[in-house]
């Protein structure tokens, strides 16, 4: 029996690294529903070429033309707000892969773990604007919840080296983004064409952006405690500009595992979408016969203050995740549109979240209020300066 695989958002980067990957391994996963936000010509095309059953428009209508592409395959078509958790609920689907950006993906990925489906999570913001409802769902579900982020896929594969009580730490890499090397004082200035130069990946905008800044490592902080249910002093973040350890566990008598790879982020996707089997390689293996070199250093948090917030997210839980991924979305914006610097996005982030009153056990219809009302209220902050540093005073708290 071949594996029917959901893929929201479908025409993003992790979207078209999947139907690579499906395509692959066309004896064991088959495509059975895609989704596009906006770029409805690509959508088409993969309907073309991957036959899926169903399709989903998030965000405009598709013209006559389009329609009538899709209608000559016998794809049915879902559109509008609803569409994603339809897919995510679809009878016949084994795995949804989320790989939609930003808190767009909250919905679709409860809807998921509720019908029970193994939930291969890309879509990282759904665990950090929700993630106590998401994996208490998935328990009682028994829904499988398999990371595609590269530093929790590296966990998830460790961790199984030893029993869950004897892990003592996670250390999560980071590549340092764009601007690692960068004079400090410029890098706080870059322009979007300098912060979206990735050194080793090819993603989308956001989480290039988020690179650059370490607001992705502090989101992947929350993350990772959500999935593997650890604690702040249990989280770890190092530097490692090659991105080849994807991550790390040190387990109680003090050995870390560690999995490495090239970086390419098929391998995740395949893993995820395989488990708990591994099977032929789509992305390429270590070289060993060439001299590999790996280095780890400690974060400059002057560089990377927005690693301390996904720590006090981690602590402070409830309602906060939601308020830093939301004034995330909204600053990234405004510097990918040129009204702030880049500098600016984490003092915009901690100036929300300073002004938000923290609810400890909020409910999803709560956390998505939430998530409207402090995208108004960082809107407000950005129009108004409201966060009141200079970028070289930001770096310095
Ligand atoms: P992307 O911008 O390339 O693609 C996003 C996809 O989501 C597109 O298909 C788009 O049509 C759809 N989309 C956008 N806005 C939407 C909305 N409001 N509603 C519904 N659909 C919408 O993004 P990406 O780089 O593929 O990242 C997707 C997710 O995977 C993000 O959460 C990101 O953090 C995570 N991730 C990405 C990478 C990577 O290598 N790209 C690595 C790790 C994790
Ligand atoms: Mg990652």
């Amino acid at each position: 029996m071949r594996r029917r695989i959901v893929i929201l958002g479908s025409t993003g980067s992790i979207g078209t690294s999947a139907l690579d990957v499906v395509a692959r391994h066309s004896d064991r996963l088959e495509v059975l529903a895609l989704s596009t936000h906006s770029r409805v010509d690509e959508l088409v095309e993969q309907a073309e070429r991957h036959r899926p059953a169903v399709v989903a428009v998030t965000g405009r209508e598709p013209t006559e033309a389009q329609r009538a592409r899709l209608s000559a395959l016998g794809v049915k078509v879902l559109l509008g707000d609803d569409a994603l958790v339809g897919l995510a609920r679809l009878e016949s689907a084994d795995v949804v892969l989320l790989a939609v950006v930003g808190a767009a993906g909250v919905r679709a990925a409860v809807a998921t773990v509720e019908a029970g489906r193994t939930l291969a999570l890309a879509n990282k913001e759904s665990l950090v604007v929700a993630g106590s409802i998401v994996m208490s769902i998935a328990r009682r579900t028994g829904a499988a919840v398999l990371p595609v982020d590269s530093e929790h896929s590296a966990v998830h594969q460790c961790i199984r080296s030893g029993q869950r009580s004897e892990v003592s730490r996670v250390i999560l890499t980071a590549s340092g983004g764009a601007l690692r090397d960068m004079p400090l004082e410029k890098a706080l200035r870059a322009t979007p064409a300098e912060a979206l130069k990735h050194p080793v990946w090819s993603m989308g905008q956001k989480v290039t952006i988020d690179s650059a800044t370490c607001v992705n490592k502090a989101l992947e902080i929350i993350e990772a405690a959500h999935l593997f249910e650890l604690s702040s002093e249990q989280i770890e973040v190092v530097i490692h500009p090659q991105s080849i350890v994807h991550s790390m566990v040190e387990f109680a008598d003090g050995s870390t595992i560690a999995q490495l790879s090239p970086p390419d982020m098929r391998l995740p996707i395949q893993y995820a979408l395989t488990y708990p089997d591994r099977c032929d390689a789509v992305a390429p293996r270590m070289d060993f016969r060439k001299a590999v070199r790996l280095d780890f250093h400690p974060p400059d948090l002057r560089r990377y203050p927005a690693l301390e917030s996904g720590f006090e997210v981690v602590r402070r839980g409830g309602s906060l995740g939601c308020v830093f991924n939301a004034a995330s979305e909204v600053a990234t914006e405004a510097f990918l549109d040129g009204r702030i610097l880049l500098g600016e996005i984490h003092p915009i982030i901690r100036a929300t979240m300073q002004g938000h009153a923290v609810v400890d056990h909020p409910t999803l219809t709560q956390l998505l209020e939430i998530d409207e009302s402090t995208r108004r209220a960082a809107r407000d902050i950005v129009r108004q300066k409201a966060y009141c540093v200079t970028p070289e005073v930001a770096a310095k708290t």
